[in-house]
């Protein structure tokens, strides 16, 4: 795994940079730009890879992930 290939996910060391990142997100348009943009302000993150990998996990869309996958149990723990 390169070091400059990171797949930011729940449980991911850098994933409440991420998290916070979005929470200035404040409407979903239906698409991930907002998430996009996120991890593309973050050093050393495989957007696309990442997004991917929300998308399987049920962020399919700003909100889905903001919603359902940063405040998911599995993501930070309850
Ligand atoms: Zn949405």
């Amino acid at each position: 795994m390169r070091s400059s290939d990171e797949i930011i996910v729940p449980g991911h060391p850098r994933w409440l940079e991420f998290a916070s990142r979005l929470n200035r997100a404040r409407f979903c348009f239906g698409t991930t730009e907002q998430a996009r943009s996120a991890l593309a302000g973050m050093a050393d993150v495989n957007v696309e890879g990442s997004l991917h990998a929300l998308a399987r996990l049920g962020g399919t869309c700003d909100c889905q992930i903001e919603l359902d996958v940063v405040h998911s149990p599995a993501g930070v723990g309850a």
